[in-house]
């Protein structure tokens, strides 16, 4: 395991209909289109009710801070801070120093939606943040919008330029894709990615949605994002076999602006070589997305526990770590906690 993956809130500022719908409708957006005869009421325009964290429940600064140095004692050396929308977080810079002053973190990066981004950018970058991704699913404004329920198109790609422009690198941008809300912008997103030179990544839906809203027939599969993409760029294939904990399938264009990658953990798994770690907001130790129990190191982070004690834990835990994921399988069970909550 070398990858910790660190949620600092649960709480967003979007609404993206794959995570945290705002609406019923919105959560249900996939049965207007195959439930239509069995669900003819209109689904309700009220908001849904989420109920946030409280706030001494979150893990404090200084605890993320003693599991990140234990567990890059263990091995780990990669940490991405996520959410939630991280940027909600109240002195989110100031947590980024104190990890990226710890000796073992060599890959300190960040995934955010990028709405608050400018605000922060500066701060991050001088507090020792190098690489951010952001999250972007299309370049219309009326179809961003139906997408994450806000209109911020323009703030992100303005947040998305100013990162490039402090110098972060790489600049990551991911969209998941869902078949007839973003698939019609595969190719416009992949050529705003050649010009603009970044690593656009593209994500198969995952059932993760607070919703539960999934069906199989919205996830457009890895192979068909890539066939769409190879008939209208001329793409080579980047060998990964450097990185074989590597998620995403790596394309240049071979004008040599900018790659593509693409994420198909539903259609093509890589759960074998996965080495990723997860800790909630909440201090909840994850193994798998998909896992089904978490671990709350907070009894231990909280009632006197050394970090010796962290440590064995921490192995044991990951001795037990899931071999694969289980969507497609009779018995899959879609995780009680969502995207929003566990970290993207
Ligand atoms: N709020 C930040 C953002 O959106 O970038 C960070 C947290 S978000 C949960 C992290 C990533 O998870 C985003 O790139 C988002 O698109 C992705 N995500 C959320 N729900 C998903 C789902 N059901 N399937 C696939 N990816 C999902
Ligand atoms: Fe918020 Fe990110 Fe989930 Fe969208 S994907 S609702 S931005 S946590």
């Amino acid at each position: 395991m070398r990858d910790l993956r660190v949620s600092i809130t649960d709480r967003c500022n979007f609404r993206c209909l794959y995570c945290l719908p705002e609406t019923e409708e919105a959560a249900n957006f996939y049965r207007a289109k195959f439930d239509a005869l069995r669900n003819p009421q209109p689904f309700a325009l009220r908001p849904i009710r989420y109920d946030w964290k409280p706030r001494s429940e979150l893990l404090t600064f200084e605890e993320i801070e003693r599991i990140v140095r234990v567990a890059t004692g263990l091995g780990v050396h990669k940490v991405r801070i996520t959410g939630g929308e991280p940027m909600l977080r109240h002195g989110v810079e100031t947590l980024v120093a104190r990890l990226a002053a710890i000796p073992g973190v060599e890959d300190l990066a960040m995934t955010t939606n990028g709405q608050l981004f400018a605000a922060k950018a500066e701060a991050l970058r001088a507090a020792g943040l190098r690489r951010v991704s952001f999250s972007m699913d299309s370049l219309d404004p009326a179809n961003f919008r139906k997408l994450t329920g806000r209109d911020g198109l323009a703030e992100v790609l303005a947040g998305i330029e100013l990162a490039q422009r402090l110098g972060f690198h790489p600049v990551k941008v991911n969209a998941v894709v869902i078949r007839d809300l973003n698939d019609h912008e595969l190719e416009a997103l992949a050529e705003f990615g050649r010009q603009r030179n970044l690593s656009f990544r593209f994500i198969e839906f995952m059932p993760l949605d607070s919703s539960r809203a999934w069906q199989r027939e919205l996830v457009v599969p890895g192979r068909e994002i890539l066939a769409r993409l190879q008939a209208r760029f001329d793409l080579r294939a980047v060998d990964a076999s450097g990185n074989p904990a590597e998620t995403a399938r790596r394309w240049a264009f071979a004008d040599g602006r900018g790659e593509i990658g693409i994420i198909a953990p539903v259609s093509e798994p890589f759960c074998g070589h996965c080495n990723r770690l997860r800790i909630t907001a909440d201090g909840k130790l994850r193994t798998c997305l998909f896992s089904l129990g978490e671990h709350d190191l907070r009894p231990l982070l909280r009632g006197g526990g050394t970090d010796a004690d962290l440590a064995a834990r921490l192995v044991e835990l990951v001795a037990h770590k899931e071999a694969g994921h289980r969507i497609g399988q009779p018995d899959f069970v879609q995780p009680a906690r969502t995207m929003s909550c566990i970290g993207g």
